[in-house]
C-alpha cells in the first residue's frame, strides 16, 4: 500500500475525551474515526488489525472443531421474550420496529437466534456434539461507553455456542474452547490471566472463566496467587478460612456492651479519631434488600462486603444497599448507627466478625453506639460465612502459602457453561438412543474482537505511539522513503516494495512528499513493528532497519534487509 493514497491521516491532538492510550492512539494514528458515543468506523488501518485478530480466530476456532455461521443482528422481539430476556436485559438491548410495527432487538448477543437455529435442525444425539461460531458486529446501548474499542455501543464480537447430549461433553467442549482462547491470546501477543468467574446473568448451572488482559485502566479487580495458579476475579476469589480457630469466649465472663453517644460519628473513619480505635475493632452494619428480602450484612470495619457471596448466601440474584427510607423502616435507624443487637431480620455474619472478642457496632439509634459487644453473645451468629471481598496480601484460598496479588484488567473473553437454560425456554430437545427427549446442553464463548484490539493496545505503546505484535501489526514492515524528489532513493524504495510484495509481505511505503522528520513521526505513531528507510546511503545500496519496539538502528544492505522481512514472516 502506498501511503500516500491511503485512507487515514494523523492527528497532531486526539480529543480530550480520549483518556485511554489506545483510544487516543488509534484516533491519533488514523485506525478508527468516532461517528457518534461508541460507535466508531475502522478505517483501512483499523480493518486490517481486526482482520488479523478474526484470521487467528477463526484459524483455532476451525482447528477446534468449531463451524463458522453467521446470523442475523436483527431478531424478532418476540424470541427474547419467549426465553424471557426481553425484560431482563434492560436498555441495553437495541429495540426497533419494522414497517408494519413489529418489535425487534438488534442483537447483543445470540444464544436465542442459535437455540432455535438447533432446535429446527437436529433432533438426534447422533448429530450433537456441534460447536458453531460467528464474528459479527453486537449492539448494546452500554450506559457509559468510553474509551473508544473498549466499550462501544457499536462493537466486533466472536462469539461461539456448543450443544452437547449431557455434561461430560459439555466439560470436553468447554475445555476445547478454553484451550483455543489461550491459544488466541497467547497468538495476539496479550498479557493475561484467565480466572473464575461468576456466571452473571447469562449463566446456568456450572463454571465460567473469564479472560482478563492485565492493565491499569481495566475496570474489574484480579486477584492472582503469588505461588500457585489461583487467579479469580475479586467479586468472586474466596477467604482463605485461616488456620486461626474462632475464639471460644465465655461472653458471661466479660462486661455487658455499653452504649456510648456519638454524635457525627458515622464512618468508621470518625469512628477511629473519635473513640481512638482501630478499624478491625469495629463491626460494619449494612442493611440490602434483594428479590423480597431485606437482610443484614456485618464484615469487619477495614473489609467490604462482597455482594454477590450475600446474594448468593440469600438465594436472590442481585442485591443493592437500601436507602435512606427503606434503611429507617427496617433497622429503625439512618445510616451509620445501624447495628446488629436487636436487629430484626436475617444477618449473615463474616468469619472475619464472628471471631472479634468485643466490638465496636452501630446502637440502632441515632448518635449512639455500643462498646464491647460480644458476637454470638449479643446478636445471632446463625449465618457465618464468606460475605467479603478478599484483600491484597492476604493468604491465597486455594495453595494457602502464597499471598493473593491484584491487578486490574480488561475482559476480553468469556466462556460459561450454560446448561439447559436456553435449550429448555426454547425447547432446543433432542431423542437419545432409548428415543427419549432430552434438552441439549449449552456452553457459550465470547472474545471481544474490537475490544481485543484495544487491550493489545494499552499493552503495547509508548510515548510516541503504537507498537504492535508483529501479528496483529497492519501491515509487516513500512518502507520510509526519505526524499521521493530524489531519483535513486525513489527507485530503491519502489525496487524494494516490489520485492516484498510479490513475496507475499504486507508493505506500506510511505511515499508522501513530506520532511523526513513527519515521516518518522507518523511511523512511531502507526507503529509497525519494523521500518525501513531509505535515505541518503540508497546509492550504496544500503538502508537503515528500524526496530520499533527496541527502538534501535542498523544499517545494512538492502538486499540483506529485503531477506530478513521475508525470513521473519515464518
Ligand atoms: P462487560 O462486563 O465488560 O460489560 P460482558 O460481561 O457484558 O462484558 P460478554 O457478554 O461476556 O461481556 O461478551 C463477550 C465479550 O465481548 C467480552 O468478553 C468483551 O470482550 C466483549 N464486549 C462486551 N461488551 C463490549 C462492549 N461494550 N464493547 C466492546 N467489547 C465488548
Ligand atoms: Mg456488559
Amino acid at each position: 500500500m502506498r501511503q500516500n493514497n491511503l485512507l487515514a491521516s494523523t492527528l497532531r491532538e486526539a480529543p480530550s475525551e480520549a483518556e485511554t492510550a489506545s483510544h487516543r492512539l488509534l484516533l491519533r494514528a488514523g485506525y478508527i474515526r468516532q461517528l457518534a458515543a461508541g460507535i466508531y468506523t475502522y478505517l483501512p488501518l483499523g480493518r486490517r488489525v481486526l482482520r488479523k485478530i478474526e484470521n487467528i480466530v477463526r484459524e483455532e476456532m476451525e482447528a477446534a472443531g468449531a463451524q463458522e455461521v453467521l446470523l442475523p443482528a436483527m431478531q424478532p422481539a418476540e424470541l427474547w421474550r419467549e426465553s424471557g430476556r426481553y425484560e431482563v436485559y434492560g436498555k441495553e438491548l437495541v429495540k426497533l420496529q419494522d414497517r408494519h410495527e413489529r418489535e425487534f432487538v438488534l442483537g447483543p448477543t445470540h444464544e436465542e437466534v442459535i437455540t432455535t437455529l438447533l432446535r429446527g435442525e437436529i433432533s438426534s444425539y447422533r448429530r450433537l456434539p456441534v460447536t458453531v461460531y460467528q464474528i459479527q458486529t453486537k449492539f448494546r446501548d452500554e450506559r457509559r461507553p468510553r474509551s473508544g474499542l473498549l466499550r462501544g455501543r457499536e462493537f466486533l464480537m466472536k462469539d461461539a455456542y456448543s450443544f452437547d447430549i449431557d455434561l461430560e461433553g459439555l466439560d470436553r467442549s468447554y475445555v476445547q474452547m478454553y484451550a483455543a482462547y489461550q491459544r488466541i491470546l497467547a497468538r495476539c501477543g496479550l498479557n493475561y490471566v484467565a480466572v473464575q468467574a461468576d456466571s452473571g446473568a447469562i449463566g446456568g448451572e456450572g463454571g465460567s472463566h473469564e479472560f482478563m488482559a492485565i492493565s491499569d485502566i481495566g475496570e474489574d479487580i484480579v486477584a492472582v496467587c503469588s505461588e500457585c495458579d489461583y487467579a479469580a476475579n475479586l467479586e468472586q476469589a474466596e477467604v482463605h478460612a485461616g488456620e486461626r480457630t474462632p475464639l471460644q469466649l465465655n461472653g458471661d465472663a466479660l462486661p455487658a456492651a455499653e452504649k456510648i453517644h456519638t454524635p457525627a460519628m458515622r464512618t468508621i473513619q470518625e469512628l477511629e479519631q473519635g473513640l481512638n480505635i482501630t478499624a478491625e475493632q469495629v463491626i460494619k452494619t449494612l442493611v440490602y434488600t434483594g428479590g423480597d428480602k431485606t437482610f443484614a450484612v456485618l464484615v469487619r470495619g477495614d473489609h467490604e462486603v462482597n455482594e454477590i457471596k450475600a446474594a448468593r448466601a440469600m438465594g436472590v440474584s442481585e442485591v443493592s444497599l437500601a436507602g435512606y427510607e427503606a434503611l429507617k423502616d427496617t433497622a429503625g435507624v439512618e445510616s451509620g448507627f445501624v447495628g446488629p443487637v436487636g436487629l430484626s431480620m436475617p444477618i449473615l455474619a463474616d468469619r472475619a466478625v464472628a471471631e472479634m472478642a468485643q466490638a465496636v457496632t452501630g446502637a440502632g439509634e441515632k448518635d449512639y453506639h455500643l462498646r464491647g459487644v460480644v458476637p454470638g453473645r449479643d446478636f445471632s451468629l446463625d449465618h457465618v460465612g464468606d460475605f467479603r471481598n478478599a484483600a491484597e496480601g492476604e493468604c491465597c484460598p486455594q495453595c494457602g502459602r502464597g499471598v493473593l496479588h491484584f491487578h486490574q484488567g480488561i475482559e476480553v473473553g468469556h466462556v460459561f457453561k450454560l446448561g439447559t437454560k436456553y435449550s429448555e425456554k426454547l425447547g432446543a430437545d433432542y431423542l437419545n438412543a432409548a428415543g427419549r427427549k432430552h434438552h441439549m446442553i449449552m456452553g457459550c464463548y465470547g472474545i471481544g474482537i474490537s475490544r481485543l484490539a484495544a487491550a493489545v493496545a494499552e499493552q503495547n505503546h509508548d510515548e510516541q505511539g503504537l507498537i504492535w505484535p508483529s501479528a496483529l501489526s497492519p501491515y509487516r514492515v513500512h518502507i520510509l522513503l526519505m526524499s521521493v524528489k530524489d531519483k535513486e532513493q525513489a527507485a530503491a524504495a519502489e525496487a524494494l516494495y516490489e520485492q516484498l510484495t510479490q513475496s507475499g509481505i504486507d508493505v506500506l511505503l510511505d511515499d508522501r512528499d513530506e520532511r523526513a522528520g513527519v515521516k518518522f513521526k507518523d511511523s512511531a505513531l502507526i507503529g509497525i513493528p519494523i521500518a525501513i528507510v531509505v535515505g541518503k546511503d540508497a546509492v550504496a545500496g544500503k538502508v537503515e532497519w528500524m526496530d520499533r519496539r527496541e527502538n534501535t538502528k542498523e544499517l545494512m544492505n538492502i538486499s540483506d534487509a529485503a531477506a530478513r522481512v521475508i525470513q521473519s514472516r515464518s
